[in-house]
């Protein structure tokens, strides 16, 4: 049944998830449980799956940081650390490097430097602007105008998680096309779908992480789309290590941390196709294609999660190539083994 206002859903657990208008819950028994990964359908029929967020605090902190923040939620629906009376909220991470063993918290957080978001990177010695120079591709009007939006979009977005007390995740890597592997399809056209070739299939400027953001970001405001009264973002890297958290807590834990599964033939291939390569009912969180989030580094990078469709030698370290590992990326080169996650908060 499809509601035209947001409606509470209760699983055969009493688990509790909110379904957007517009929205319905799939009709497969096994995408109907919340700890296992509840699949809804959005208005055009892309599939998203619930990530349980039981404590804002686990997620997110102030920009204070340093390990004892505690995030409340105001009367005004305002999101507070009450620890340092502050609403400056930021990314709680679980990695202070890339590279590193999924788990160690980002508490002393630099605004700076280092894993951090929200954030903009300015660039680096050798010229490379990055932010600097492209914040127009991602809609911004420039570098300080998109620092402070952004800074915007993550609280709005952390407001909700904490008064919804989860998210949506896009359940297939985001593709910009409707095209397969032996059928050209129309481009410009945001899904996530199974069966379609992923977005760095197709030769265009959303290859960049800027096209990837902007984008994402617009999947919400199509006529057809604002009567569910949510909001769209490419993932935060907070979201991707409390979507990684809950699964650690499930059926599918042992693959957050696994480097076997999905597509590491060498070659992309249609998003959902590899069945093993699922966690939570999410697929190709391992293989296919690298994610763009929204977490920067330093100066020069974004943060990529996941694994790709080569396997490299190169990545030894830590978690390297599974799910929970993190990888580092220039913005502005269009790779095409790149690809991103959608999320979807509740107004
Ligand atoms: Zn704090």
């Amino acid at each position: 049944m499809i509601s035209d206002k947001n409606e509470e859903y209760k699983d055969v657990n009493g688990n509790i998830a909110t379904i957007p208008a517009g929205f319905s819950v799939s009709i497969k028994d096994d995408e109907q449980i919340i700890n296992d990964g509840l699949v809804v359908k959005s208005p055009d029929e892309s599939e998203f799956v619930w990530v349980p967020v039981k404590n804002i605090n686990t997620m997110a902190q102030c920009e204070k940081a340093g390990g004892n923040c505690n995030l409340q939620l105001q009367s005004n629906g305002t999101l507070k650390c009450i620890t340092h009376n502050s609403t400056d909220i930021v990314g709680k991470l679980y990695a202070t490097e890339a590279g590193e063993h999924f788990g160690t918290l980002n508490i002393n957080y630099d605004a700076n430097n280092g894993l951090r978001e929200p954030a903009v990177i300015k660039g680096n010695k050798d010229g490379d602007e990055y932010d600097a120079e492209y914040y127009s591709v991602a809609g911004f009007d420039s570098v300080d105008d998109m620092l402070s939006q952004l800074k915007n979009e993550y609280k709005v977005m952390a407001q909700s998680v904490a008064k919804y007390k989860g998210f949506y995740i896009s359940r297939y890597e985001i593709s910009f096309s409707s095209s397969t592997e032996t059928k050209e399809g129309t481009t410009g056209n945001l899904q996530s779908k199974a069966n379609v070739m992923p977005a760095s299939a197709v030769k265009e400027q959303g290859n960049m992480w800027y096209g990837f953001y902007k984008l994402q970001k617009e999947y919400a405001n199509t006529d057809e789309m604002k009567k569910s009264s949510i909001g769209s973002s490419m993932i935060w890297g907070s979201q991707y290590d409390a979507m990684i958290n809950w699964a650690n807590t499930g059926k599918d834990a042992n693959k957050t941390k696994e480097n076997t599964n999905g597509n590491h033939s060498g070659e992309k291939s249609c998003t959902g196709k590899y069945v093993n390569d699922k966690i939570n009912n999410i697929y190709d969180l391992e293989g296919n294609l690298f994610e763009y989030t929204l977490e920067s580094h330093f100066w020069g990078a974004k943060v990529s999660r996941g694994s790709c469709f080569r396997r490299g030698t190169d990545f030894q370290e830590g978690d390297a190539q599974s799910p929970s590992s993190r990888y580092l990326v220039s913005p502005s080169w269009a790779y095409s083994d790149q690809g991103s996650r959608m999320t979807l908060y509740i107004k």
